[in-house]
């Protein structure tokens, strides 16, 4: 199947309330035009130089989505335009993202990156560090970010026990944490092996990349 053939395969199978985004990463920009020509607005990339790229290039209205892991220092060459960053861990690394925002007189929209996994390669935050912050007088400072959800990664693993339950964690949290912040509104979980299992946990927003594009070749 081609590219539009598996975006509307999966578009078919999601609820209303949640949103796809396209994993673009490591793919071309032809191949992330015929997405685009198809409808999908929604795009996901991990590397910022490479998003910074895309967005040259590509239609301005793209909605781009940092979902990998952020260094602070690069924050700046995406603060104009990036419409949502999924891997916020530390206050640290929020106060670069209002201070870039600002110089762009933008609020940009964040979800706190929680580590639901076993695994010690994951990043993210503990449910108590994500609660500590949402409440510190420091971050109501912060008038340059919004923080509107969460995001988690399951553990790599065939055990969909396991990730059910870091899903249900993850959904938990958000529960809880959206009693101290109203602004939550989005869960982001699930990937192409996972998002059917991640929407039944209350998954509003799912990152889809290989299922849509094919297998990513990381020796180009
Ligand atoms: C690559 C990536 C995805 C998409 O993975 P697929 O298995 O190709 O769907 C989702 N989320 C994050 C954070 C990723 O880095």
């Amino acid at each position: 199947m081609g590219i539009k053939e598996n975006l509307n395969h999966i578009k078919s199978q999601l609820p209303e309330q949640v949103t796809l985004v396209a994993v673009s990463k490591t793919k071309p920009i032809n191949e992330i035009m015929e997405a685009y020509n198809a409808g999908q607005r929604i795009f996901g990339e991990n590397k910022i130089q490479e998003m910074v790229d895309k967005y040259e290039e590509m239609p301005k209205d793209i909605e781009w989505h940092m979902i990998g892991h952020v260094q602070r220092n690069k924050v700046k060459y995406m603060a104009e335009f990036v419409s949502l960053i999924h891997g916020v861990d530390s206050f640290k690394l929020l106060k670069e993202i209002n201070k870039q925002a600002k110089k762009h007189d933008r609020i940009i929209n964040c979800l706190l990156q929680i580590k639901i996994a076993k695994e010690d390669s994951k990043f993210g935050m503990s449910a108590e560090d994500a609660s500590t912050l949402l409440q510190s007088d420091s971050f109501s400072e912060l008038n340059h970010v919004k923080i509107v959800g969460l995001m988690g990664m399951a553990t790599f693993t065939e055990d969909m026990k396991q990730v059910e339950n870091e899903f249900k964690f993850l959904k938990s949290t958000f529960e809880n944490l959206k009693s101290l912040n109203t602004d939550l509104n989005i869960i982001s979980m699930g990937m192409s092996g996972d998002y059917e299992l991640a929407i039944s946990c209350g998954s509003t927003m799912v990152r889809i990349g290989s299922s849509i594009f094919g297998a990513r070749n990381y020796n180009n």
